[in-house]
């Protein structure tokens, strides 16, 4: 773990990297016959089973289920924070349930973003600070990155600010800024709007929906809300750890319009 941080960085070109793996003709993600069970025996519980599913580049896709569904579970296998117990999880083309420890700690810190339903930011740290501790994990002009990444999320003139002194919007897109310095390939976001009224929620997915139209970050957001999958590109529902259906959206919504 120390190493990796104390690692000097070669000075990667991380865009232009999402950027080959997006132009690669291959899944973002890809699942074959994926499985987790949970314990053995007479009690054990098949969070996810037999799921096969495959994600393209620049695709927005909204995974809906009620509680316990495997929603959670799914984003856990696909960013390397849990193994599956069955089945191939592929990442770019690349099998990540071969990966050994130290392989599987460089594809989270290096290829995924992470959104969660609560910020997770240090209160000490100014808005700016927070994002420059990740981005100084993934290469060079860890400053110059981390200002870029929450003018991109619209938060230019509020980065020297301290998480208290922002609304939970602001804080959510610090949060997804944090997410983004990295240019991870995949943005997996678990109900990034659940602790946020509807008007900031709106923004926060107004965010994440421009970064999938960038083309090079695909964007898998989990929830139990069924309004957002009205600006999905694709709307995949779990139940009982099954994917339940896969369904293309037509004419997806701007968040402006979302209610609920
Ligand atoms: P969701 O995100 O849709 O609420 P989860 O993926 O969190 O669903 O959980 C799916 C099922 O797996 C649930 O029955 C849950 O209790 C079970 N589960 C999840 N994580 C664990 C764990 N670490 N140990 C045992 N069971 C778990």
């Amino acid at each position: 773990m120390f190493d990796l941080l104390r690692r000097r960085h070669a000075p990667v070109d991380l865009t232009a990297t999402a950027e080959a793996a997006a132009r690669s003709g291959l899944p973002a993600v890809a699942l074959k016959g994926c499985g987790r069970r949970y314990g053995s025996g007479t009690v054990a519980v098949d969070a996810l089973r037999n799921v096969d599913l495959e994600v393209w580049p620049g695709e927005f896709v909204v995974f809906l289920g009620p509680s316990g569904s495997g929603k959670t579970t799914l984003l856990n296998l696909i960013g390397g924070i849990e193994q599956a117990t069955s089945g191939i999880v592929t990442v770019a083309g690349a099998d990540i349930a071969g990966l050994d420890e130290r392989g599987r700690t460089l594809y989270r810190r290096d290829r995924v973003g992470f959104v969660f339903q609560f910020f997770n930011l240090v209160p000490t740290l100014t808005a700016l600070e927070n994002v420059q501790l990740l981005a100084e994990l993934t290469g060079p002009d860890a400053e110059a990155r981390s200002r870029d990444a929450l003018a991109r999320v619209g938060l230019a003139e509020v980065a020297d600010r301290f998480p208290g002194a922002l609304s939970g919007g602001q804080q959510q897109r610090v949060a997804i800024a944090r997410a983004l310095v990295k240019e991870p390939p995949l943005l997996l976001c678990d109900e990034p709007t659940g602790s946020l009224d509807l008007e900031t929620g709106r923004q926060v997915l107004s965010v994440l929906r421009d970064l999938a139209r960038e083309g090079h970050h695909t964007v898998l957001l989990v929830t139990h809300n069924s309004v957002i999958a009205h600006m999905a590109d694709r709307v995949v529902r779990l139940h009982s750890g099954r994917i339940a259906s896969d369904e293309k959206i037509g004419a997806p919504v701007e968040a402006e319009v979302l209610e609920w």
